[in-house]
């Protein structure tokens, strides 16, 4: 009933799976043109893929989550939510052959999302300035292509080991130098200091304050090909390898 955002055809099944700005996943029979069954999204779909082998359905929305789907005998199943995404997931790639599933987001970065290694595992992609528009995975070459509004093609090897990236932590004060951040006032009163904004160091995770987070550099095992922030014990720390 709206905008139709992404399309599939199986072979295996001869199904036709398509989804569409009015928050439905459809699927129909090829053979006979048969609509065999639907469900219903909380937001706008904008991405599709989907593993014929397993029977799931991965639906990138505006939300910023993918939703899992299972299809089994015509009746659609929620198997779970993926949320990692702070915007619109525009671009669903997937793997069949190592189970894993890449989303690229209108919030820059993509996600490799490790289905296959039942651990719960995710890494992240950073090497776009601007919204991530569309992904494609060469299973031959094991890579992984991307394109984005910032006029750039990146092509990513999948062979590469990379880490995960920490969770970011919250705190009051910075969490080498312990400087309040600005909006601890008791402690900014008590010490008679000027707050300052907090940051992240994108190796530890540690909420730290600008001086204990001034060196930037790129750090691809992660997934970070543009300079990011590090803390001045994860700068030192930083080897040619990585
Ligand atoms: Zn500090
Ligand atoms: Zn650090």
């Amino acid at each position: 009933m709206n905008r139709v955002s992404g399309i599939i055809f199986s072979l295996e099944n001869e199904w036709l799976l398509s989804v569409g700005r009015d928050k439905y996943l459809q699927w129909h029979d090829c053979t006979n043109g048969k609509r065999l069954g639907g469900y219903q999204t909380e937001a706008w779909c904008t991405s599709l893929q989907f593993d014929a082998d397993s029977k799931h359905v991965f639906v990138g929305d505006l939300g910023g989550h993918i939703s899992v789907i299972k299809l089994e005998n015509n009746s659609p199943s929620l198997v779970t939510t993926l949320n990692g995404h702070s915007g619109n997931v525009r671009a669903l790639a997937w793997d069949p052959e190592k189970r894993l599933l890449f989303s690229g987001s209108f919030d820059e970065s993509i996600i490799v999302w490790d289905i296959g290694g039942q651990q719960g595992t995710a890494f992240e992609l950073h090497g776009h300035l601007s919204k991530v528009q569309g992904l494609c995975y060469a299973p031959h070459a094991k890579k992984l292509i991307s394109c984005s509004e910032d006029g750039v093609v990146r092509i990513w090897d999948m062979n590469v080991k990379r880490q995960e990236t920490p969770e970011w932590s919250q705190s009051d004060v910075c969490e080498r130098c312990s400087s309040p951040f600005f909006w601890n006032f008791k402690v900014m009163w008590n010490q008679k200091t000027v707050g300052v904004r907090q940051h992240h160091c994108r190796k530890c995770g540690r909420a730290v304050c600008n001086e204990c987070s001034c060196n930037e550099s790129a750090y691809p095992i992660m997934g970070f090909e543009n300079s990011v922030r590090f803390c001045v014990e994860c700068y030192e720390s930083i080897t040619d390898d990585e």
